[in-house]
């Protein structure tokens, strides 16, 4: 089936998607971009994601040539031309063509790519069974030097930190800041449940702010967990009573085992069980149908 791609401006069919070897994304990994999900005919937490990637432009004074509300209206029209219901949602801004120096004055004109196509899940066994994970050698990027709140198009420490999962044979890893602290993982946030209290590291700890982190803060107190932003090491990991991830793509998703430590009875937990069901219920049912 064709799938149409929105491409400053225009939708084009997805093989004439095509940006120049001169875009700064691509040389340099110059550039913003955000993933978000759509639940039949909702946009879940629509604004957050859209004011999300209006800051992380900000932080790397990149000019989006479009307002919210015009790059809203974008979005929508991408879905449509999909004849989407449910889907993933990936949006690019990249610094654009410029010469092949690094300084990002040379590129008058920022790229703008909406793309909206099915959902890769991690498989469904792993929401059954949960997931195994390690910890790994790449630290994640210190606040210092790019802030991770950022969602840039440099990824490359976290690809380093995915690749060290693969070699370990499994799907995800757990980053460790600078000091050795639990931060976040490739590509989601993370959480422990002890004695009834759910943790997830500060986002100053080195994390994204992620939008899904902050539905399953919300959804916590409803199930009667205390909530804490603390540090926390990988020893606290490994004597947790449940973990589990948070991200758009993911959802929640558990996590049973890491460095080869069962957590707890190394299947996943009640308040687990329960935050999947409630964000479920929320993302399929929050807002307005909107296409
Ligand atoms: N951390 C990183 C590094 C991410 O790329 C993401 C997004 N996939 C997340 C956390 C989760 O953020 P969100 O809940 O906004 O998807």
């Amino acid at each position: 089936m064709s799938q149409k791609v929105y491409l400053n401006g225009e939708l084009v069919e997805k093989d004439e998607a095509k940006v120049s070897v001169w875009d700064h994304g691509f040389l340099y990994g110059d550039g913003i971009f955000e993933g978000i999900r759509a639940y039949n005919g909702r946009i879940f937490r629509f604004k957050q994601h859209i004011d999300r990637l209006y800051e992380s432009a900000k932080a790397i004074m990149l000019d989006i040539p479009l307002t919210k509300e015009e790059m809203e209206e974008a979005v929508i029209e991408t879905i449509q031309a999909n004849e989407l219901e449910d889907c993933y949602i990936r949006l690019v801004v990249s610094r654009g063509v410029g010469d092949l120096g690094l300084n990002p004055t040379s590129c008058p004109e920022s790229n703008v790519i909406i793309i909206a196509s099915d959902i890769e899940l991690y498989p469904e066994k792993f929401y059954k069974e949960g997931l195994e994970v390690v910890t790994v050698p790449t630290r994640r990027n210190i606040p210092e030097a790019l802030n991770p709140r950022i969602k840039s198009l440099n990824y490359l420490n976290n690809i380093l930190a995915k690749l060290e999962a693969n070699r370990a044979g499994v799907l995800e890893a757990v980053m460790l800041n600078n000091e050795g602290y639990v931060a976040e993982c490739t590509g989601d946030n993370i959480f422990i449940i002890k004695d009834d209290t759910l943790i997830t590291p500060p986002v100053s700890a080195g994390a994204l702010k992620g939008i899904k982190r902050d539905v399953v803060l919300e959804i916590a107190p409803e199930l009667g967990l205390e909530v804490r932003e603390e540090l926390f090491t990988r020893h606290a990991l490994y004597t947790a009573d449940e973990c589990f991830l948070s991200g758009t793509a993911a959802e929640v998703v558990p996590v049973v085992k890491i460095d080869d430590r069962d957590i707890a009875d190394g299947t996943p937990g009640d308040y687990t069980w329960d935050l999947i069901d409630k964000f479920r219920e929320r993302a399929n049912s929050e807002g307005e149908h909107i296409y």
